[in-house]
């Protein structure tokens, strides 16, 4: 045991508690796609991003558990040695068409996806240019490039403009990222005005969609509502609405040639084990058959935007954001004790001062959870 590095935790830890900041496990497992049970109790939950209840849909497990009997648990190398089960390949079938997509990538996970894409075709002269509020995955990949880095301010398309006006000639060549749905806030990001600003200075566009991808535009993600966007990378995560574990990036077909030959979390990891692939392609069989399905998670986020006053959700996320990072844990501790489980998203995966309840959606919440909710934020909001 090494003492100065148990020192350094311990003083770390102890500067974290004292800010409210520590983060602590807590066992929890899911019955179904709404329900948890953590320390004995049964909670109704708003903090999962299963926002179809996909997770637990009969034809979903059953596609997997057949995968596990014919295939086993695990895909046992790296896609490019003897892990490149077909269903992968099935899989980016059906993302590839979903998306409009020539070709597809799976990977293992939404934070491999992202930290291994950007760096494939960035590098130090060129710049990377992201909204202040993109997911921690896209900044992870955009260090990993040793291109300057430029924050635009969120969803403000004339400070995108201004900032590639500004850095685009000095780099060789240049890319935007955003999220489609902003994982935190629940916002969408205006992809046609972000794809002009784009083709205006030549610099690529990566979305990472996670949290659009059955959930909008019909099922098939963000995009699909902005038709007139050209994006280049369409990435995204099995982990959401698909109900299961995993990611992609749809692009054209050299482009995804050149991810499964270069991209490090591609070449350098173990692929993804058959049974997520198989789950993912029957829940894409859900989504497909099931529109109603799909509507259901915005309709219930807006029914809670709308009885609270809040500003109507545009996806299945709702913020509702307290200040400081107490505040936040008290109000969840308070939904705890009314069997709903909201957890506090505090610094730094959201900016200081604006601690809040992130409340997502699910096709399964009835609107009688959903009125139950309402009314236990409703002293919090002053609604
Ligand atoms: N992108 C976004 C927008 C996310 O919200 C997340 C995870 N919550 C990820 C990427 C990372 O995906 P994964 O959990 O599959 O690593």
């Amino acid at each position: 045991m090494n003492d100065t590095l148990t020192a350094f935790a311990q003083a770390k830890i102890d500067e974290l508690e004292a800010k409210s900041l520590r983060r602590t496990l807590k066992p929890t497992h899911r019955t179904d796609g709404v329900h948890v049970v953590r320390g004995g109790r049964e909670y109704v939950s708003f903090s999962c991003n299963d926002y179809l209840g996909l997770s637990h849909h009969p034809r979903v497990k059953a596609a997997a558990i057949v995968a596990v009997e014919a295939y086993g648990v695990g895909s046992g190398a790296s896609r490019l040695v003897t892990g490149d089960n077909p269903l992968l390949g099935q899989l980016e079938a059906r993302l590839a068409a979903l998306k409009g997509a020539d070709a597809a990538c799976v990977f293992g996970s939404g934070y491999l996806a992202n930290s291994g894409i950007i760096p494939t075709f960035v590098g130090p002269q060129d710049v990377v240019i992201v909204d202040e509020l993109a997911h921690a995955c896209i900044w992870a990949g955009a260090t990993l490039t040793g291109a300057p880095i430029v924050a635009f301010r969120h969803n403000d398309v004339a400070d995108l403009e201004a900032k590639l006006a500004e850095h685009r000639g000095k780099a060789r060549r240049a890319l935007v990222a955003t999220d489609g749905v902003f994982s935190m806030d629940g916002d969408m990001a205006p992809l046609d005005a972000i794809s002009r600003a784009c083709r205006a200075q030549d610099a690529w566009l990566l979305v990472d969609d996670a949290h659009g991808l059955g959930v909008l535009g019909g099922g098939a993600g963000t995009a699909r509502l902005f038709p007139e966007a050209q994006i280049d990378l369409h990435m995204g995560t099995l982990s959401k609405a698909i109900g299961g574990y995993g990611a992609y990036v749809c692009a054209s077909r050299p482009v995804v040639d050149l991810i499964k030959t270069r991209t490090r979390t591609v070449v350098y990891t173990t692929g993804l084990p058959p049974a997520n692939a198989a789950a993912a392609i029957a829940a894409l069989d859900v989504i497909e058959c099931e529109p109603e399905l799909v509507a259901a998670p915005v309709a219930r986020a807006r029914r809670l935007t709308g009885s609270l006053g809040l500003p109507e959700a545009q996806s299945a996320i709702v913020p509702v954001v307290l200040g400081e990072a107490e505040r936040a844990l008290e109000a969840a501790a308070d939904l705890e004790r009314q069997g709903l489980l909201a957890v506090a998203i505090r610094p730094p995966t959201v900016p200081a001062g604006t601690a809040r309840l992130r409340l997502a959606f699910c096709a399964l919440h009835s609107e009688d959870q959903v009125d139950q909710l309402a009314e236990a934020v409703r002293p919090w909001v002053g609604a």
